[in-house]
């Protein structure tokens, strides 16, 4: 068992990185956490649904913290026709995102994927990736809750594959082993991202802690054995995509937490406890470096970060916000690092 490990900084392709004052904080603490090239979602307060907004947020980061690489995504929406994706392919944006409706913050104007198929159907011929948060609302009648909202969703992206079976589509923040065998029947085309808290976490973890909470919720011990399979097999298709959403302490606090759990500031040193934990460190450098770059077609992933193995300790609290598993041990170490 190695006790350096030394990796590329890594590709972290789903993150919150907010804006305003929490971006100031955010975005620095996400270089610091290992992360070199980020995948930035949309979902601010107003949703960046045009092209003009996407490109400001992206000058107000680079700003903010000029070493990150930002690949940015605009929301996917109705009102986005054929002339808007091409104009968003033209200015580099990489990543049409969908929400469903209400499911997670600010999402109250996204309409359904088969609104949206003019701009699925351009993102297919422009080269644009269609990233789906995959839940179904909440609905008591049909039986459709936290639980299992992820698989209630999985048949609209089976749906929306064969519908464009060229279209990269990325399923976002697996959670379920019902969407691992969804997507071993689906084709190359169709990719996932697996946050680091889901290969921890299960819903005993965020009934009792708002830090653990997010959407989707971590599922039971079946559904987390199913995503600690996925990635210590090599499939090439699972890679890193943190979904690191910070909140203020407040809005985490009462009895209605804010969704979304905090890891950039700790995302390398996380990643190799949990691989290490696992068995699989050797899988490490591809789940976090190679394999999204290569769905998203990117130049190898640059930079350097050393990992050591001796414990580190999660702070409590860090400007005031507050990171997954605060005051706990991790057995690795981020290294300084210049680059
Ligand atoms: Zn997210």
């Amino acid at each position: 068992m190695p006790d350096t490990l030394t990796l590329p900084r890594l590709d972290d392709l789903h993150v919150h990185l907010r804006q305003d004052a929490l971006a100031a904080q955010v975005a620095p603490l996400t270089w610091t956490g290992g992360a070199g090239r980020v995948l930035v979602m949309p979902n601010l307060r107003p949703a960046l649904t045009t092209v003009e907004a996407v490109l400001a947020y992206r000058a107000a980061l680079q700003a903010i913290e000029p070493r990150l690489d930002y690949l940015m995504s605009i929301c996917l929406h109705p009102g986005l026709d054929r002339s808007a994706v091409r104009a968003a392919a033209a200015a580099g944006i990489r990543v049409l995102k969908w929400y469903p409706h209400g499911v997670t913050t600010n999402s109250s104007l996204t309409g359904s994927l088969s609104e949206c198929a003019e701009a699925c159907a351009a993102a297919q011929d422009e080269g644009l990736i269609v990233s789906l948060h995959g839940e179904a609302p909440d609905d008591p009648a049909q039986g459709i809750d936290r639980m299992n909202a992820e698989q209630a969703f999985l048949p609209q992206l089976v749906a929306l594959h064969q519908r464009f079976p060229r279209l990269r589509i990325i399923f976002e923040h697996a959670t379920s082993a019902a969407a691992i065998s969804t997507l071993a029947d689906l084709g190359p085309t169709v990719a996932a991202t697996i946050t680091p808290h889901h290969l921890l976490l299960t819903a005993d973890d965020w009934q009792t802690d708002p830090h653990s909470y997010c959407k989707p919720v971590a599922k039971t011990a079946a559904d987390r054995a199913a995503l600690q399979a996925v990635v210590a097999s090599g499939d090439p298709r699972y890679f890193l995509g943190s979904d690191s959403a910070p909140h203020p302490a407040a809005a985490k606090a009462g009895n209605q937490p804010a969704a979304g759990i905090f890891t950039a500031p700790i995302l390398a040193p996380l990643l190799a406890d949990i691989f290490d934990t696992l068995g699989c460190l050797d899988q490490l450098p591809a789940f976090a470096t190679t394999r999204g770059a290569a769905f998203y077609d990117l130049p190898p992933a640059q930079g350097r970060i050393s990992l050591q193995r001796r414990p580190s300790r999660i702070p409590a609290q860090i400007n005031g916000l507050i990171p997954l598993r605060a005051g706990h041990d991790l057995k690795w170490t981020l290294g300084a690092c210049k680059e």
